[in-house]
């Protein structure tokens, strides 16, 4: 079974207090493809730019990640830009270029329309209303990442698409944003109302809750001496929650707490080097005992 994962792939420039990358790969739909790649088949749907060699497309070369949604078109690719805090608990976008986003129509291949798991990462939502409409039948599960920039600009298109999601992965400020509430556990109800019926709320550094109906779950982030790019933390998040329940091939609750888990593994690895450069060289084995480790970090006798 396949994940069709559609979203930006980009060129990023970041800073943190560990250093400055002026230009690197990126993309949410990059991220999450990598990291989904570990435990599924991977259908990507994206766009970009004539500054998109191969020396970029090698990231998905010896993975499963079909890229025959991935269009090339004239002109540079999207690129963003983002500065974090000194504690990297809070990020600054100092540049959003949608280049060749602001025109992209997506046209699913025609071997993707019968995918049924798909993955809507960050991108414009009427795009993400798009790959969705032209599924040849309503798909098993839907989950979809957003950001702050889509609120403030598209946010009825975003409204629409969440009433045909099934989770929503999505930062706390975000959650906040889009629910109106401080509260998380009153704004993941709210958020339940306008469509997905599981909310995944993520927070960095404190880790992230399921809402599931009245069930909720919390997984931890791994504890790390050192985080180095927290960019695409989210995104890796999503490809190892959604990559876990695609190969599992069920999404009940012990489904769920289990992908929880294996995005929190997803998202931990992809901190500590910049860019995909952890992310695109690991092993099963290592997947596998840092999922182990956060067995033994949560586990305790009563
Ligand atoms: P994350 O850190 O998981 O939120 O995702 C970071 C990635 O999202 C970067 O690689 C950016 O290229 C990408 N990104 C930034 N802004 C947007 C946006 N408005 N829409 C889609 N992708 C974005």
């Amino acid at each position: 079974m396949s994940l069709l994962i559609v979203g930006t792939v980009a060129f990023d420039a970041v800073e943190t207090p560990h250093g400055k990358v002026d230009r690197m790969l990126g993309g949410a739909a990059t991220y999450a493809a990598v990291a989904a790649s570990y435990f599924t088949p991977v259908r990507l749907v994206s766009v970009v730019g004539e500054d998109y060699t191969a020396r970029e497309h090698a990231i998905f070369r010896g993975r499963p990640v079909n890229t025959d949604g991935l269009e090339r078109v004239p002109g540079p690719s999207f690129f963003w830009s983002g500065r974090y805090s000194p504690d990297m608990n809070d990020r600054t976008t100092l540049d959003t270029q949608l280049n060749c986003l602001a025109t992209f129509q997506p046209k699913l291949p025609a071997h993707y329309r019968d995918s049924r798991y798909v993955f809507l990462a960050n991108i414009a939502p009427s795009l993400q209303l798009s790959v969705l409409d032209q599924l040849k039948r309503k798909p098993t599960l839907v989950a979809l990442d957003t950001m702050n920039y889509w609120m403030d600009t598209a946010l009825d298109d975003l409204k629409t698409v969440l009433r045909r999601v099934h989770v929503l992965l999505i930062n706390d400020s975000e959650a906040r944003q889009l629910s109106g509430h401080h509260n998380l556990i009153e704004a993941a109800a709210i958020i339940q109302r306008m469509g997905p019926k599981a909310v995944v709320i993520k927070r960095g550094e404190h880790g992230s809750t399921l809402f599931l109906g009245r069930h909720v779950f919390v997984a931890p982030a791994m504890p790390l001496s050192r985080v180095t790019d927290p960019t695409g933390a989210g995104d890796s998040f999503a490809g190892g929650f959604m990559g876990a329940l695609v190969k599992a091939g069920k999404h009940d609750v012990a489904a769920l707490r289990r992908a929880m888990i294996y995005g929190s593994v997803m998202g931990s690895f992809a901190v500590e080097r910049f860019g995909l450069d952890r992310i695109r060289r690991l092993t099963p084995a290592q997947i596998h005992a840092r999922a182990k480790q956060f067995r033994h970090l949560v586990h305790f006798d009563l």
